[in-house]
């Protein structure tokens, strides 16, 4: 096990939990999805703190795990993981990287765009104004012509959608 400073250890530790793929979209992380809220250290340990994305969404604990796992790989071996549910997650966290990425994978990103550039650890919730139209926009081809299948996708995180241009089905990363 390498020692490091302490300085060096939480940079080390921020950017690893950063990292740590989304278990259900491998190509988002933690950062990206805006689940990391802070990385900090208490009496020498490293205190780690995610705000689940969806309530009772099983993938929760295994993010948990991951970033566990992730910081002792590294010889951080007394991470604390700690979840905190207020104020709850919304989809206005994702990155605009992260928005980029699920468009890329596949996945229509939810509506309302995030700051370009949003830094890591941002932290600034916003209340969706109740009027928004959602415009959903094919990940493949880019139409807005588009249709639900089911409110329900691969995940109940997500709705399942058609395009009628390209005719391709898709998931939407419903926002919450
Ligand atoms: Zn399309």
């Amino acid at each position: 096990m390498v020692t490091l400073a302490a300085g060096e250890r939480l940079a080390r530790a921020r950017a690893l939990a950063a990292a740590v793929p989304d278990p259900e979209i491998p190509v988002v992380t933690l950062a990206d999805l805006g689940i990391l809220r802070s990385v900090e250290e208490e009496d020498g340990r490293v205190v780690v703190v995610l705000t689940p994305t969806y309530t009772g969404c099983p993938a929760t604990q295994v993010i948990a795990d991951d970033v566990r796992r992730a910081l002792s790989d590294a010889g951080i071996a007394d991470a604390d993981v700690r979840l905190t549910l207020t104020p709850p997650w919304t989809t206005d966290w994702i990155s605009a990287d992260g928005r980029r990425k699920l468009r890329e994978y596949g996945i229509a990103p939810p509506g309302g765009d995030a700051p370009a550039g949003s830094a890591v650890l941002r932290f600034v919730p916003r209340t969706r104004p109740a009027a928004a139209v959602e415009s959903i926009d094919c990940p493949r081809c880019g139409s807005s012509d588009v249709e639900r299948l089911s409110q329900y996708g691969s995940t109940p995180c997500k709705a399942l959608y058609r395009c009628v241009a390209c005719r391709e089905p898709f998931d939407y990363f419903k926002p919450y």
